[in-house]
């Protein structure tokens, strides 16, 4: 198990370290399951920007709160970005098709894994964002490839 740890000090240094850890999934093969910890405004969603940007992505990064999925395909890589905040019926996750996605190829990152816990298998890379109290909003990572 490898564990990567660092503070970052503002919103780019969150969508760099992304582009860091997408670069290495896609190293690892590119089919990972990721979960994504910490709490609202962390940083999770701004993190998923800069995976997605080592995939091809530019731009905005739409929060799928509401559609719970977003799917994003280049080339013949594929990334599916969730965030499961407002899942409390597994028939809404029926409805994305999220089993066959969780269990087939692409990136697999998933905001608010807690919410579907009993219908997650364990993830390959777990990612805890943590906002600092003591310094102007920096935010400490934490990233365990297991
Ligand atoms: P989440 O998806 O965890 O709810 P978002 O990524 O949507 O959080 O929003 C995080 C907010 O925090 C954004 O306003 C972003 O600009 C800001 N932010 C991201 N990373 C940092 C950082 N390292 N330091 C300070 N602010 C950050
Ligand atoms: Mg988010």
């Amino acid at each position: 198990m490898t564990t990567w740890r660092e503070k970052l000090k503002d919103e780019s240094s969150t969508v760099s370290f992304g582009q860091r850890l997408g670069k290495e999934l896609l190293q690892r093969g590119g089919n990972s399951l990721v979960f994504l910890h910490g709490e609202l405004g962390a940083g999770k969603t701004t993190l998923v920007r800069g995976v997605l940007m080592e995939i091809g992505h530019s731009g905005a990064v739409k929060s799928p709160t509401y559609t719970l999925l977003e799917p994003y395909t280049y080339g013949e890589q594929s990334a599916y970005h969730f965030d499961l905040y407002r899942v409390n019926d597994p028939d809404e996750l029926g409805l994305v098709g999220f089993d066959e996605i969780i269990d087939g190829p692409g990136l697999k990152l998933i905001e608010w894994p807690e919410r579907a816990d009993e219908w997650l298998p364990d993830p390959d890379v777990e990612v805890k964002i943590t906002v600092l109290v003591n310094e102007t909003d920096g935010r400490e990572i934490e990233v365990c490839f297991r």
